[in-house]
């Protein structure tokens, strides 16, 4: 670049690098957001039969197994609190 130091032209490569890296650093905190796990307890049942574990979209009691349809309980543990 004509009129420019090497020492400016280095600041400025420097500068644009820095700003690269903060886009990609915001960027993955979108994305670490957008994709996070959101477990809870009231959700995970295990299935007694198949020993199936799996997660309800609804935070009910009762629901059904998604691979052998059997009926599965929502108990609470009290060692995992
Ligand atoms: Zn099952």
């Amino acid at each position: 670049m004509p009129g420019m130091s090497f020492a400016g032209a280095l600041f400025v490569y420097f500068v644009l690098w820095l700003i690269f890296l903060a886009i990609l650093w915001a960027r993955e905190l979108v994305r670490v957001r957008n994709n996070s796990w959101h477990l809870s307890n009231s959700r995970l049942f295990h299935c007694d039969n198949c020993h199936h574990s799996f997660l309800s979209k609804e935070p009910v009691n009762l629901t059904r197994c998604p691979r052998c349809n059997s009926i599965c309980i929502y108990r609470k543990r009290r060692n995992l609190e």
